[in-house]
């Protein structure tokens, strides 16, 4: 990502940091003394960087894959409601390791529980946790303040150093403006990172402009908030946004599926940055947000896998192939977007969406070592020419064979180092055979909740997706 591809190329890492790059035969010569790691028929390349996911719903996997948007969120209230705190760490912990062996060595999850924290700090990777925070109801918004501060002074006492807390206002239609203003506030004075969903479905953009559609009754009456009352605003989400001065350099927009070029003019002037999910956004019947146009008008982007529970698998590689052919096809043109493009984004443009890099998103001497080796000696990538085009229209998360964190190995030929698989996808799956029975048999209710840990008054503030 700083320069052309090296042909028997090798990286020298001491401690955390890379300290040479480039061809093999100098990187040896500069570093005689080195231990020497050879990975054969490989690609190394800076570790993938995922803008935007929620590993504590990576048991939810598969559960409502048919669902149009606003009937999967309105059912989605009921699952997330019925797992325990316990349930979630396990859930995510599953995504953590799936992250590990699928190349991601930056991550920047969002989180209700807050327990992503954990799993994220046992697995060893380096990322961002947004704390996700919800309310509409504006007499409770210094309640809900106050709730947000006591659970992130919670997760910042308990941070490593690779993991940075932010704050995540849930989306437009479970934060009301005022809310939006009060955190935009809080994190400029305590200098945090934001990320929100933005634009995501033609729901949402009912919802601003006019207070109708879907969010505007079946999802608030589900959340208990029929009683308050919509204010139509006549604009786009991103619009509505920026009338109550919320983004900022530090604000990372994820979706901006329904973004036209002045809503993506508001997002350069401001500085602010989207997390494109093209896999979860086509697969919820949402759309296609406008990359070709992000990236001409200079916005930083990244990808995002988005949750398990919409796009099933933490494959950055089949990211990247969706994106490219989902924009060429739609725009009929192959100039829009090519593969050394997808890859830049799934490393360096991530990593510059989520302000981190100065430490992250290609080799470079002085960088953190953060690093995989995509392995390919395998018949789907024989022969080989073009590295780029390997990655993104031959590879998928199996063909990792190394994933370096910080110097250190996580993952390498199928071994966790920190992590122990068999543990972890048996914990998993108790949890999701305890959500597959709530589904089929339609006990999973908000009413039914049997943790109800989340609630904090009348107005039920959930955890969102
Ligand atoms: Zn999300």
């Amino acid at each position: 990502m700083a320069g052309p591809v090296v042909r028997d190329g090798a990286l020298a890492v001491r401690g955390e940091s890379i300290v040479a790059a480039g061809p093999a035969d100098d990187v040896l010569r500069e570093h005689p003394a080195a231990q020497r790691v050879d990975l054969e028929r490989a690609i190394i390349m800076p570790g993938f960087v995922n803008t935007h996911s929620h590993v504590e719903y990576t048991t939810f996997r598969g559960i409502l894959d048919d669902a149009q948007f606003g009937d999967w969120i309105v059912d989605l209230v009921d699952v997330k409601a019925s797992l325990t705190p316990d349930e979630y760490l396990q859930s995510a912990r599953l995504g953590a390791l799936e992250a590990l062996a699928s190349g991601i060595t930056t991550i920047a999850d969002t989180t209700y529980s807050g327990v992503t924290l954990t799993a994220l700090a046992e697995a060893g990777l380096r990322g961002i946790v947004y704390l996700e925070v919800f309310g509409i109801d504006d007499a409770r918004l210094a309640a809900t303040m106050a709730d947000l501060e006591e659970r992130l002074h919670a997760l910042q006492s308990q941070a490593p150093p690779q993991i940075e807390i932010g704050i995540a206002p849930h989306a437009p239609y479970t934060v009301s403006s005022r809310l939006y203003q009060a955190l935009a506030a809080y994190a400029r004075e305590h200098g945090l990172k934001v990320a929100s969903h933005v634009a995501e479905s033609s729901e949402e953009l009912a919802y601003v402009r006019s207070g109708s559609g879907k969010f505007a009754h079946d999802f608030r009456e589900k959340m208990g908030w029929e009683r308050l009352l919509i204010q139509p605003y006549g604009v786009s989400p991103i619009k509505y946004l920026q009338q109550w001065g919320v983004f900022d350099e530090n604000f990372l927009a994820v979706h901006c599926v329904h973004a036209g070029i002045d809503d993506i003019r508001i997002l350069k002037s401001k500085g602010a940055a989207v997390a494109h999910c093209p896999k979860s956004n086509a697969k919820t019947g949402c759309g296609i947000a406008p990359l070709p146009d992000f990236l001409r008008q200079g916005v930083r982007v990244g990808f995002g896998t988005d949750s398990p529970a919409s796009s099933n698998i933490m494959d950055m590689f089949d990211e990247m192939r969706t994106a490219l052919f989902l924009h060429r096809g739609v725009e009929r043109d192959v100039s829009v977007l090519d593969a050394e493009t997808c890859v830049r984004i799934a490393t360096l443009g991530g990593a510059e969406a989520l302000g981190l890099a100065d430490r992250v998103g290609s080799l470079e001497t002085g960088k953190a070592a953060d690093f995989i080796a995509v392995d390919v000696s395998d018949s789907h990538f024989v022969p080989i020419g073009d590295p780029y085009s390997a990655l993104v229209y031959g590879a998928n998360q199996e063909d990792i064979l190394l994933t370096c964190i910080a110097g250190r190995v996580m993952y390498r030929d199928g071994v966790f180092t920190t992590l122990d698989p068999d543990a972890i996808r048996g914990a998993g799956a108790k949890v999701r055979e305890k959500l597959r029975a709530r589904v089929d048999e339609g006990r999973v209710q908000v009413g039914a909740a049997e943790s109800g840990w989340w609630r904090t008054g009348p107005d039920i503030e959930t955890t969102g997706v």
